[in-house]
């Protein structure tokens, strides 16, 4: 194609097509209902495990997490109780933006995710969800040119969230993104570019809280709030759209969709009653134990004094609840488990963080403190995946959609380094937190997580209105051909025909 097109990526962190459909009909999101009519659109394909960190590595590389190397927010150092959060230095091989500078373009990345610290010479890379703070800006330079970056944060101010404080909790996320609006529009204009990247992830920590309710069209103030977040990204787009020269070619997009699941399984407590985990009792200090609401009359009262209760239950050790205590929570329709927390040292197999979705092997090879030999870890693998694909929960069901060995889903000389089986998600998201006995729960609370499919509208000159079904590894080969450059023969995703022509 035209190497003296540009191209402008807005993301919308988790934004799924069912949201997207719902929105855009109910008229909350007039602009990208609009695109949708003139644009080629469709889902787009997260990364496995469909998380935020290595989805947009898949994006920035165009690879599968066994050729980038990242699988998580974190990364095991030699071993499976040290971890790390990952940075771009972490990303194994070049990234597509990378590749768009060293032919002579100029690259604007803001708020993406694993770009710190930054790998462009010449480009700019403001300040993500995985850098240090929200000043970690490139060039020093930028501060002057972007005022508005005085005001620019990273994350709300989630103690809102943890209080109750849900409405104030939304309109603080609705503030941030306007300010992020605010350093694009003023990078649009002020900067020269090529390629502009801008992620909005309100979209995301919003739908964490309120995904179902969004959908449902529930006329809750919080929710109504939240819509709001919506109109506004919606306009944000509209304005976006309105500065960038005509022969600019855009991408809507987002990382992974969303999904209320019908509960919750706890794939560490599995691992302890079959001994092949060792759990601990936590610290006293941090949060001993959790209260499960067991019925209707639980989440009715919560709101109110159970609420109330269980916040000041919260900080008391369980040794030194009083029985009485115990029954009154009881009768209120609330079962306490103690929490606790894996034993690394002496477990042979774990799921160290929510987010990996899947299992490590802590075998003596990769890790340190290890206790399984290479020749164990083989068989104790085909032990796991086979006795997983057999767990059924609820009424019956079975507790994922997938069990997959690791090293059959990733290719690429990383694959080792990642997760020995993964997990893709049926009915049921999945916890590391080990309450003993609890193995799964149902809903109420609402248990909201990732799913893998996301959107894709594109438009501009040459594209017309068609259906894409894509991956997000498409992505890299798609603006590098958009812009004239040649994509590497390793990559995973290949250039989508209904974009590029
Ligand atoms: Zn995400």
């Amino acid at each position: 194609m035209n190497s003296k097109r540009k191209v402008l990526v807005i993301g919308l962190d988790g934004f799924s097509p069912e949201l997207m459909l719902s929105l855009t009909k109910r008229g909350v999101m007039r602009t990208v209902g609009g695109l949708l009519k003139k644009g080629a659109w469709g889902t787009l394909l997260s990364s496995c495990p469909p998380i935020t960190g290595p989805a947009w590595v898949s994006f920035a590389t165009g690879k599968n997490p066994g050729k980038h190397g990242v699988f998580d927010f974190v990364k095991p150092e030699k071993s499976l109780s040290r971890l790390r959060i990952v940075s771009s230095r972490d990303i194994v091989g070049t990234t597509f933006y990378e590749l768009l500078e060293r032919a002579g373009k100029k690259c604007v990345l803001i708020n993406l995710p694993i770009s710190h610290p930054p790998r462009l010479k010449e480009g700019v890379v403001i300040a993500s969800l995985t850098s240090p703070s929200p000043e970690s800006n490139y060039p020093r330079w930028i501060r002057s040119r972007v005022p508005e970056l005085k005001e620019y944060r990273i994350a709300p101010n989630s103690s809102l969230l943890l209080r109750g404080k849900r409405k104030e909790y939304v309109r603080d996320i609705r503030e941030l993104e306007a300010v992020r609006f605010r350093v694009a529009a003023r990078a649009l204009k002020e900067v020269e570019w090529d390629f502009f990247f801008l992620l909005f992830s309100g979209t995301d920590l919003v739908q964490h809280v309120l995904y179902d309710k969004l959908l449902e069209g529930s006329q809750d103030e919080v929710v109504r709030e939240a819509l709001s977040l919506y109109s506004d990204i919606d306009s944000y787009i509209n304005e976006l759209l309105r500065m960038v020269p005509k022969e600019t070619i855009t991408i809507l997009m987002s990382d992974h969709g969303f999904k209320a699941f019908k509960g919750i399984f706890y794939v560490n407590e599995w691992l302890r009653q079959r001994d092949y985990l060792k759990a601990k009792v936590r610290e006293e200090e941090e949060a001993p134990f959790t209260l499960f609401p067991e019925s209707k009359k639980a989440t009715r009262s919560l709101p109110g004094f159970a609420a109330k209760l269980a916040f000041t239950l919260m900080k008391t050790p369980l040794r030194r609840l009083s029985p009485v205590g115990m029954r009154l929570l009881g009768r209120l329709g609330f079962r306490i488990s103690a929490s606790m927390e894996v034993d690394v040292r002496r477990s042979r197999a774990l799921m160290p963080t929510t987010e990996a979705m899947g299992l490590y092997i802590n075998d003596d090879e990769r890790f340190e403190d290890g206790i399984v030999s290479a020749e164990e870890a083989r068989s104790l693998k085909e032990e796991l995946l086979e006795s997983l694909r057999e767990v059924k929960i609820g009424g019956g069901e079975p507790a994922f959609k997938e069990v997959l060995d690791g090293l059959k889903l990733y290719r690429g000389r990383m694959a080792r380094m990642g997760p020995d089986i993964v997990f893709r998600l049926g009915n049921y998201g999945v916890r590391k937190s080990i309450y003993p006995g609890t193995l799964w729960r149902g809903t109420p609370p609402s248990a909201i997580e990732h799913e893998e499919e996301g959107i894709i509208i594109a438009f501009g000159e040459g594209i017309s209105a068609k259906r894409i079904r894509a991956s997000i590894m498409d992505i890299a080969p798609t603006v590098l051909e958009i812009m004239g450059v040649t994509p590497p023969p390793d990559l995973d995703g290949r250039a989508i025909p209904q974009i590029v022509g």
